[in-house]
């Protein structure tokens, strides 16, 4: 991938939404971790703990969430675009709206930008309806987290399905 031309030149800290709920779950959401920092001058810095819970406003099997911190020079929109390659590499189908998914990732946050364009918002337009999001994202940053959005999500089934030793699972 050619992304040389799509760095800002500086470092942000940014918020990866990790989520899947078809086939091999949690070995899906290892390799994205991976494929992630592999991205060029990207470093991973934390991995949550795995979450699982039902799916929002869809069908299909539960959910595995995570949420992962990391620092990259690519600016917001490449590595939107670094990320939808991800999903696609995972076998990432979209048939229709909220269909299931082999791995979905999202942008919770790229530093303290807000940014509105026709591919990207942040921060991530619906990341406070979701327990999913929040409680990963509160484990890595609790600033980004208040006690009250933390309540308005606490009707939300959820649990704990791994702590952050996840990731080095085989
Ligand atoms: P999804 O079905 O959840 O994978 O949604 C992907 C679509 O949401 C793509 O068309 C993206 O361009 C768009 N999108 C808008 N904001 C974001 C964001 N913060 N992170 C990921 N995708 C986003």
């Amino acid at each position: 991938m050619k992304t040389s031309a799509l760095t800002t030149g500086a470092t942000a800290r940014a918020w990866i939404g990790l989520g899947a709920n078809l086939g091999a779950r949690d070995a899906a959401l290892r390799q994205a971790v991976r494929a992630i920092a592999a991205l060029p001058g990207t470093q991973v810095l934390h991995v949550s703990s795995l979450y699982r819970s039902a799916p929002v406003d869809a069908g299909g099997p539960d959910y595995l969430n995570a949420v992962a911190e990391i620092a990259t020079p690519l600016d917001a929109h490449a590595l939107l675009a670094a990320l939808q390659a991800i999903e696609q590499g995972a076998g990432r189908e979209r048939p229709y709206r909220n269909a299931p998914r082999t791995l979905d990732l999202d942008i919770l946050l790229y530093g303290n930008q807000c940014i509105a364009t026709p591919q990207l918002t942040v921060p991530h337009p619906r990341m406070h309806e979701r327990a999913f999001v929040l409680l990963p994202l509160a484990e890595l940053a609790p600033e980004q987290v208040s006690p009250a959005a933390l309540q308005a999500v606490s009707g939300q089934t959820i649990d704990l399905h791994h702590g952050p030793a996840w990731l080095n699972a085989t």
